[in-house]
């Protein structure tokens, strides 16, 4: 079988094209980033963009009851089930305009080069694009693809609110994405995501691209700890009860035991530590602190 590339820049400026919804300037950094929250007037009009391409391409679109977006190019074995390749379009307040993007504006750059090259596939191909993936807006992350396998009922996610108390069900209503598909009507074969990665490691290592050979379990843990505000000068060190002292030992402990290996690939993090009353000459007398637990491996976790 002849080997055949995807047009890169071509892909690259669906990219940029893309990211010019929502785009804004960061004040401190001069960077350009995305705003695109779920369900937003931002995140119709990048998902009228994708569609419009969608339908150039000459594939079928279906919209699901959580506005998921599903672009199928028929198979030679249409009864067979699909590929499915994605990710979504939504983003952060403060994102980056390949996260997602790449995933789903990939997917139709591979569509683009099938098409070009005349070559039919055995199973048909899925194009997505995955309703809410962020999560920050209404609270629950990955929410269109949780309806869609089932870990989430559809009752439940279109009822979820976000600060102002407005639903995600009237916003996809209001923004024309409350399709009519059954949330559960597609059983892909396999599921193909091109993510950019967020993490420092494959540029650190020199790697163009890497395989997710694990997903990370997350626990979060909010932590008081109680101790006895008193006076930093007055009160001699053997008097203490000192919060502070505590939330550090703990945080030293958690890199311990990270660094020890007995926990598999753990990470944990403290990114909350707030003592009261935050005042530099008074002992802490409590401390409210954030623990985030990650690791592949559920027995280390
Ligand atoms: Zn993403």
């Amino acid at each position: 079988m002849k080997r055949i590339n995807i047009n890169g820049p071509r892909l690259y400026a669906s990219i940029e094209e893309l990211g010019a919804i929502g785009a804004y300037t960061d004040k401190q950094t001069g960077l350009v980033g995305v705003c695109r929250l779920a369900l937003s007037d931002e995140d119709r009009q990048a998902r009228d963009l994708v569609r419009s391409w969608m339908l150039e391409l000459g594939l079928s679109v279906d919209i699901d009851t959580i506005g998921n977006i599903y672009a199928r190019r028929e198979g030679t074995s249409p009864e067979l089930a699909p590929v499915l390749v994605g990710s979504h379009t939504d983003s952060v307040p403060t994102g980056g305009r390949f996260d997602g993007a790449l995933g789903v504006l990939g997917a139709l750059e591979i569509i683009r080069t099938l098409n070009e090259h005349k070559i039919e596939t055995r199973r048909p191909i899925v194009v997505c694009d995955f309703t809410d993936e962020e999560g920050c807006r209404f609270g629950t992350d990955m929410l269109g693809s949780a309806v869609a396998t089932g870990r989430l009922a559809l009752d439940h996610a279109c009822a979820l609110t976000d600060k102002d108390g407005i639903c995600v069900g009237d916003e996809l209503r209001r923004i024309g994405y409350r399709g009519e598909m059954n949330v559960n009507s597609l059983r892909p074969h396999a599921y193909v995501e091109c993510h950019v990665e967020q993490g420092p490691t494959l540029i650190r290592e020199g790697f163009d691209i890497g395989i997710v050979t694990k997903v990370q379990a997350i626990a979060w843990y909010a932590l008081s700890f109680t101790g006895r505000a008193a006076h930093a000068g007055a009160t001699p060190t053997a008097y203490r009860a000192d919060a502070g002292l505590a939330a550090a030992r703990i945080n030293v402990k958690l890199r311990e035991m990270v660094e020890s290996g007995i926990y598999g690939e753990m990470r944990a993090t403290m990114g909350v530590i707030r003592p009261e009353p935050d005042m530099v000459n008074v002992i802490p007398g409590r401390v409210l602190a954030t623990m985030d637990l990650r690791n592949p491996d559920d027995d280390a976790m």
